[in-house]
């Protein structure tokens, strides 16, 4: 069921995804998503990012729909792009972080991008620039699984892409919050370990095997209901990896040409991230 529009003023921030339990909204600047879960008794929302106007819709969105629900605040890693508005909810929020992003050795790097994101468009910070030094409710196991007003979570670990991914899944909805996990419009970006990015992917073929995933919400572009779909993203992760650990082993060249025709889209910067990812992959993985 489709809930209506309550404020005409909404309609200019991309939702890519409604539904009465469940709001997905999308960033203009580079399809960043922004996941709200309704449950009867309080609101997860996930990563609020981008622009100071988007945030604010997403703000807006939140107090109409908000009633006497408690909101949790929750990232999913400490990419900048991911808790750039912070500031902006964490006065009525109570937060969810993994111990890792609490114990990020760079943490002021992901200050000094945002700083440099507003710099870069002249855009005013509109709230103090700032990390999550403490949260509500900190994972630190492997997996771990909570009660939240009456809800059932489940939280993953999730290294690789970078050393502090968590992934979510709410059991009443279906829904896996994977950060920067199986997005369709990018392969693999990995900032941290290609090893560990292996494991987490091994983790999520078990998820989407195990678990009664209904929504699959990635970090950045589509929200997929299709389990075809959620396979095929898993599966040309995979490849990705794949390839990546035989180039970095010495076994074989980067099939490039496959690759863009698997992701033809946004190639001027996807080419810089690939070229990271084969630097890693050589540092991480030659001679071992
Ligand atoms: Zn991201």
């Amino acid at each position: 069921m489709l809930i209506s529009k309550i404020n005409p003023e909404l309609e200019d921030m991309k939702v890519s995804f409604e539904h009465e339990k469940l709001v997905v909204f999308e960033s203009e600047l580079m399809q960043t998503t922004c996941t709200l879960i309704i449950g009867g008794r309080h609101m997860l929302l996930v990563d609020p990012n981008w622009l100071p106007s988007e945030v604010e819709k997403i703000a807006q969105r939140v107090a109409t729909l908000q009633g006497d629900r408690s909101l949790y605040l929750y990232f999913t890693h400490s990419d900048y792009d991911h808790i750039i508005a912070y500031e902006r909810f964490r006065d009525q929020a109570q937060v969810i972080v993994s111990q890792a992003l609490l114990s990020n050795p760079e943490w002021h790097q992901q200050l000094e991008e945002i700083r440099q994101f507003y710099d870069q468009y002249y855009l005013s910070p509109p709230w103090p620039v700032s990390y999550p030094q403490k949260a509500d409710l900190i994972i630190s196991e492997p997996t771990e699984q909570h009660e939240i007003a009456g809800d059932i979570y489940h939280f993953y670990q999730a290294p690789g892409h970078n050393r502090d991914g968590l992934i979510a899944f709410h059991e009443a909805t279906g829904t896996l919050i994977t950060g920067d996990y199986l997005c369709g419009v990018e392969f693999p970006f990995i900032y941290y370990s290609v090893l560990a990015y292996q494991k987490t992917l091994a983790l999520l073929g078990r998820l989407l095997n195990d678990l009664s995933v209904r929504t699959l919400v990635a970090g950045h572009g589509a929200v997929t209901q299709d389990r075809q779909e959620m396979q095929a993203r898993w599966q040309a992760s995979q490849w990705y990896l794949d390839a990546l650990m035989a180039y970095g082993r010495g076994e074989a060249a980067f099939p490039e040409t496959e690759l863009w025709e698997k992701y033809p889209d946004f190639q001027h910067i996807q080419k810089k991230y690939h070229q990271a990812n084969l630097a890693l992959a050589k540092l991480e993985l030659e001679g071992g």
